[in-house]
């Protein structure tokens, strides 16, 4: 004789469908040998009966009929009904320690009328008689003589007599116990509990959303869970089973052919899953790294454990309740959500404040980034306009002549990143070598792109061709995404008819603040370079060099081909002034105050305002691009930027409006967040 146990918990048992669903799973099995149901009592009864007061007991009874109510008609309905209510009128008179029995008396009262409605040869057990506390023998010997001549049994879960013979129960949860008696003593071909979660998980999805199914466990890693706390198996269970060599499935009711944990003698050996009593967690399992892991795990999200140790269990630690659910995910996400991690070596180029905010940067968010997006990225080259150094384990010191990117397309791994932070004017001319040998290329360094066209689009074909990126968003607004959002409208054929850019964040901010008669233009020119806001050389931002070039990245990246020579620069003050020495530059300036004066008093006078604009237009079947000072009115975008703001402003064929990206357009950390994310794009 071969015996199927399958023991439901509260939730699966706890209406008049659910008890359907179990009649079907059930009545399926028996099928396959003689079937054993071990039911809960149906979900909150046991709580009502233990603490619940009249009203609440009264509310049972109602549910039961309900159920009863929908599952018989007739004179069975009737005799069921009766039966219900006389169980309710003797757990009336019973002592209240008893009391708490009668939940799996009703259920499984319940379920055996109906399996013997539907026609099946089926006995309910009474579980009072057969489980002998404490005394496994007794208990399997009295259940091997009961099960005679039956196609289903249909036992209590939960309750049983002590040694002296009184009514008692398992402990709270404490059906699957009673299931693994009963299968243990029939030496039962196979042991399922349904629940309602699909198995065994590496944590409580109720408290980590992230939670996954462990299809397979030992006997010792499912005792080790359930001990410290995952509440889907009653720690009791494991053992009748193991002892007997039985299989336990864990099942879910509402997903029959989901996922499920077959918890058995094979199981994956590492870290098993975390668990959570109190304010106790538990990551079960074993590693060699277990402690410090867990610390590494709650330090990213600022909290310290009370206490930490390993245990037999895995790791245990305490933590404020306060905290205990955002421990428990961070744990989770330590120990089993590890993205496979692709490791990222960056080769950096530049010694500026960019190159440093960017070392920064990487130092302070490389463990966030890995955990974020699984990319681990280090730091394997560096180097200034000299020297260079490459150590791929990480630490590489800059005191090495010669070629860097020689060097470089010589050692680099394979998913390796070029990261040009300098400002010269003939790295780009690398790029390709780059490329073609399999490394990827991110650049803020806008000159590489304002070059000739057919070397920009070489480059391209470069990095196509090789399949590595090639990217600088930074070039342009630094950490504003104005590249990315211009080329996704020419991805889509949205024909770009006009963009405006207001990129010249030194001369906005001067051109802002310049109020005739205050100081002189010169003057505040002067400034700005002594606090470092121009280029070197402050010709060229305002001789409008540097607006030429984000220009010609603006609209190449709209899939207009534009030359350098196809923009009409009107630089600030007359072409002449820039020949000469800086001073000469500086004396020119001041004499073309009375100019600059009368523009600003003019835009001043019609309530707008001066702006260093760089457009580009379509006029007909070409594009007319040009850069100069133009006086916007109020209802331009541009009117209301502030300080270094950058604006940029895109027309296309498809929309009426405008895209209108506005924001900080400059600055170091700025432009390191930018090279960030273009590395991990
Ligand atoms: N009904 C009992 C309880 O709620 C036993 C069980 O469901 O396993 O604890
Ligand atoms: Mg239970």
């Amino acid at each position: 004789m071969s015996y199927r146990v399958l023991k439901f918990g509260g939730s699966s048992v706890a209406s008049a469908t659910a008890m359907s669903r179990v009649l079907d799973i059930v009545e399926k099995e028996a099928q396959k040998g003689t079937v054993i149901l071990v039911s809960s009592a149906i979900s909150g009864c046991t709580d009502a009966l233990l603490d619940g007061g009249p009203k609440a007991i009264k509310e049972m009874q109602k549910r039961h009929q309900d159920i009863v109510k929908r599952l018989f008609t007739g004179e069975e309905r009737e005799e069921i009904q009766a039966r219900i209510d006389g169980l309710f009128r003797e757990l009336a008179v019973t002592p209240n320690d008893e009391q708490v029995t009668f939940g799996e008396l009703l259920s499984t009262t319940i379920l055996a009328a109906k399996l013997q409605q539907e026609g099946y040869n089926a006995k309910w057990l009474d579980s009072r008689k057969l489980v002998v506390k404490d005394n496994q023998e007794e208990t399997y010997r009295r259940i091997k003589e009961a099960v005679e001549g039956a196609e289903i049994y249909i036992a209590p879960g939960f309750i049983c007599q002590d040694a002296a013979g009184k009514v008692s129960t398992l402990g709270r949860g404490g059906s699957d116990f009673s299931a693994s008696l009963f299968a243990a003593a029939v030496k039962a071909e196979s042991l399922q509990i349904w629940t309602d979660v699909p198995g065994i998980m590496t944590a409580n999805p109720k408290q980590v959303p992230q939670a996954r199914t462990i299809p397979t466990m030992t006997y010792n890693a499912a005792l080790q869970m359930a001990t410290c706390g995952a509440k889907v198996l009653y720690a009791p269970t494991v053992a009748p089973a193991m002892e007997a060599g039985i299989d336990i499935e864990i099942k879910n009711t509402f997903a029959h052919d989901g996922k499920y944990t077959v918890i058995g003698k094979e199981g994956p050996k590492g870290w098993i899953g975390v668990a959570s009593q109190a304010d106790t967690i538990t990551v079960v399992g074993s590693g060699a790294d277990g402690v410090p892991r867990a610390e590494k795990a709650l330090l990213t999200e600022g909290i310290s454990a009370l206490s930490i140790r390993e245990t037999e269990a895995g790791v245990e630690l305490k933590v404020r309740q306060k905290v205990l659910e955002q421990a428990l995910r961070a744990l989770h996400r330590a120990f089993f959500q590890e993205l496979p991690t692709a490791e990222i070596g960056l080769f950096i180029a530049g010694d500026g404040a960019v190159a440093h905010a960017l070392y920064n940067m990487i130092k302070s968010a490389a463990e966030n980034v890995e955990a974020r997006t699984g990319k681990r990225l280090t730091i394997v080259g560096k180097a200034n306009s000299k020297r260079y150094g490459i150590d791929l384990t990480g630490y590489p010191v800059i005191n090495t002549q010669g070629s860097y990117v020689d060097a470089i397309i010589n050692v680099a791994p394979k998913g390796s990143i070029f990261v040009d932070c300098t400002n010269s004017e003939t790295l780009y001319k690398r790029y390709t070598d780059l490329l073609e040998a399999g490394i990827g290329v991110v650049s803020s360094n806008r000159r590489s792109f304002a070059v000739p066209y057919p070397e920009f689009a070489a480059m391209h074909a470069a990095a196509r061709e090789n399949g590595v990126p090639l990217r600088y968003e930074t070039t342009v607004g630094a950490a504003l995404p104005i590249l990315e959002s211009i080329s996704r409208g020419a991805n889509s054929s949205d024909e770009v008819t006009s963009i405006e850019a207001v990129v010249s964040c030194t001369l906005n901010q001067i051109l802002g603040d310049y109020l005739p008669g205050r100081e002189s233009f010169a003057s505040m020119v002067r400034r700005a370079q002594e606090a470092g806001l121009t280029e070197a050389d402050p010709r060229m931002d305002l001789g409008g060099k540097d607006a030429l070039r984000k220009l010609l990245i603006l609209s190449r990246e709209a899939g207009v081909r534009l030359e350098e020579k196809d923009v009409k620069v009107e630089p600030v003050i007359p072409a002449d002034a820039f020949k000469g020495s800086v001073e000469d530059f500086y004396a020119a300036l001041e004499a073309y105050e009375p100019e600059l004066a009368r523009k600003a008093d003019a835009a001043n006078a019609k309530g707008e305002r001066l702006r260093f604009v760089a457009y580009l237009r379509k006029n007909g079947k070409s594009y007319e691009a040009g850069i100069g000072i133009r006086s916007v009115a109020p209802e331009h975008p541009a009117y209301y930027l502030r300080g270094t703001e950058n604006a940029i402003i895109v027309r296309s064929a498809f929309h009426p409006y405008p895209l209108v990206i506005q924001g900080p357009g400059e600055g170091a950390r700025e432009a390191a967040s930018s090279i960030l994310n273009d590395i991990l794009r």
